[in-house]
């Protein structure tokens, strides 16, 4: 019964997604239309260097969301436990189980996640009160076309063959590789948690960032959140 109302939200949730998606591109590209009039095409920069922020942004959230899942709770957790923090613990015992999941297993929990973020952009934040509003839907938009395409760049990575343009990425590090992502799904799984395309692995680990977060919140909150060390 869990699993027939939760796949029902998400293709609810990709429907809205990807209609609210293309309504805020639609918005980009009509400002962009009226800027370039008004102002100069020099504006154009103003919306491409935030999509390069935006997949920067994608690859921390995947992080800290797939950290979060890894280490708090347990399945029996209310609410997220079977939704969400079921699918990270299953990953690492079975890693190839997800390349046999579907377009919806594959991306709706990320839709459902980002559906509130995209509304309270669409309808509170106004693209032409500034050219700072202008670059920030831009970072916004591809933030959430990059984080809704999270899980399947994550998929193809543990794909035999995921054909050859996917190839042709992953080999130059435009998404997340195989090679990289392998990193993550070494014991104890506790490294490497970025999954959009894995830039801000190493920084990350470097400055013990998740670790700090675990450190931080076994002082607050002690035993009473499950943590997995
Ligand atoms: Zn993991
Ligand atoms: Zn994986």
């Amino acid at each position: 019964m869990f699993q027939y109302k939760h796949r029902h939200l998400e293709i609810t949730s990709i429907f809205v997604f990807v209609v609210y998606c293309v309504m805020l591109v639609a918005k980009i590209g009509e400002e962009t239309i009226r800027l370039a009039d008004n102002i100069s095409y020099l504006v154009i920069p103003l919306a491409l260097f935030p999509i390069f922020v935006g997949y920067i942004g994608a690859d921390f959230f995947s992080g800290l969301v797939h950290f979060l899942g890894d280490t708090f709770g347990t399945e029996e957790t209310p609410v997220l436990g079977q939704a969400f923090i079921k699918p990270f613990r299953e990953h690492h015992v079975d890693p190839k189980g997800m390349t046999q999941h579907d377009f919806v297993e594959t991306s709706g929990n990320n839709c459902i996640v980002s559906i509130p973020f995209l509304l309270l952009v669409y309808y509170f934040v106004d693209i032409r009160v500034s050219l700072f509003a202008y670059s920030f839907y831009s970072f916004f938009s591809f933030l959430m076309i990059a984080v809704f395409n999270t899980n399947q760049i994550h998929k193809w990575a543990h794909m035999e063959n995921p054909g050859r343009l996917i190839l042709f990425l992953q080999r130059n590090n435009l998404i997340l590789s195989p090679v990289h992502h392998m990193i993550h799904h070494t014991e104890p799984f506790d490294k490497y948690y970025c999954i959009t395309v894995g830039w801000l692995n190493p920084f990350l680990y470097k400055i013990h960032f998740f670790e700090g977060i675990k450190i931080l919140a076994f002082k607050i909150f002690g035993d009473r959140v499950a943590i997995k060390h």
